[in-house]
């Protein structure tokens, strides 16, 4: 019996799972393995960043567990639900902001959202208030019924953010979701997941290689060449590599420059 499934005493809230384990998860293109015996936990309510350079192997860990790519070692689990056992469990309560841009342009921003909703089988009528809502919360309920196309980068992100949060999830992956953006565009969308992690509790994974996005309270998740080289709070890290800033932190402990485009 798993610790998830086992009885409380009475009177006791149920346990509660973290958003998302990941434990001794490897991936390999052929020959090449990207991902080795990677592993970690999002509790809920954290925000957690999911820091690498390009080739770090984040979107491939996205794509295991988004299940794009079978795992077929290690276990991930999203609310206590295995991704391989359970699929429809895991991925009902997982809501994802992909690295590339997936919007139907020539559709409404409702429009796009309701058809995220009929996929998960959302009423019409439930569909159209959490779409109203899900807008309300990245701040364009004015543009519903604008196309996408008419959008800037970081309204398209924001629209995408709303996408995710139709089916209720309670674990969100985001994968370098303010790449391209302006500083205002980027900080726009990055304070409204802050917010949900605050106001929802939802368990949040940002990839990102933007090492100034990392805020004193986030859970701090490093991927190089495959490896988790360390996993914790930001003054751990600092405590850990010795260093005086997140940037050396990040220079010493994967012997590198910087995080590519990033440079000190
Ligand atoms: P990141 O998202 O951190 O930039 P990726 O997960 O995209 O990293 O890539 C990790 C490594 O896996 C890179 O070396 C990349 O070239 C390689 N890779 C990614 N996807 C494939 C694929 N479909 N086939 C072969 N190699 C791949
Ligand atoms: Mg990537």
């Amino acid at each position: 019996m798993t610790t998830d499934a086992a009885p409380h005493p009475q009177g006791s809230a149920p346990s509660q799972p973290d958003a998302l384990v990941v434990s001794g998860v490897s991936h390999s293109f052929g020959e090449k393995r990207v991902l080795d015996t990677v592993s970690l936990t999002v509790p809920r309510g954290t925000f957690a960043v999911l820091l690498g350079p390009n080739g770090a192997g984040k979107s491939t860990l996205f794509s295991l567990i988004t299940r794009l790519y079978d795992n077929v070692t290690g276990e991930i689990r999203i609310l206590g639900n295995d991704v391989r056992r359970t699929p429809g469990a895991a991925l009902q309560r997982l809501g994802v902001v992909f690295q590339s841009k997936t919007l139907d342009q020539d559709l409404s921003l409702q429009q796009n959202l309701l058809y995220h909703a009929a996929l998960h089988g959302l009423g019409r009528p439930e569909a159209k208030r959490r779409a109203a809502e899900a807008l309300d919360i990245v701040g364009l309920s004015d543009r519903a019924h604008e196309k996408v196309r008419n959008l800037s980068g970081g309204q398209s992100r924001r629209v995408e953010i709303a996408r995710s949060l139709m089916h209720r999830p309670g674990c969100l992956l985001l994968d370098e979701p303010t790449v391209g953006l302006d500083i205002g565009s980027r900080e726009s969308v990055i304070n409204i997941v802050r917010g949900l992690v605050q106001r929802q509790g939802l368990g949040v994974l940002w990839a990102t290689h933007l090492i100034d996005e990392i805020a004193d309270t986030d859970l701090v998740i490093v991927l190089h060449k495959g490896k988790v080289l360390f996993s914790g709070q930001l003054p751990g890290f600092l405590a850990h590599t010795g260093a005086k800033s997140t940037r050396e932190a990040f220079r010493i402990i994967t012997g590198t420059t910087s995080t590519d485009e990033e440079a000190a």
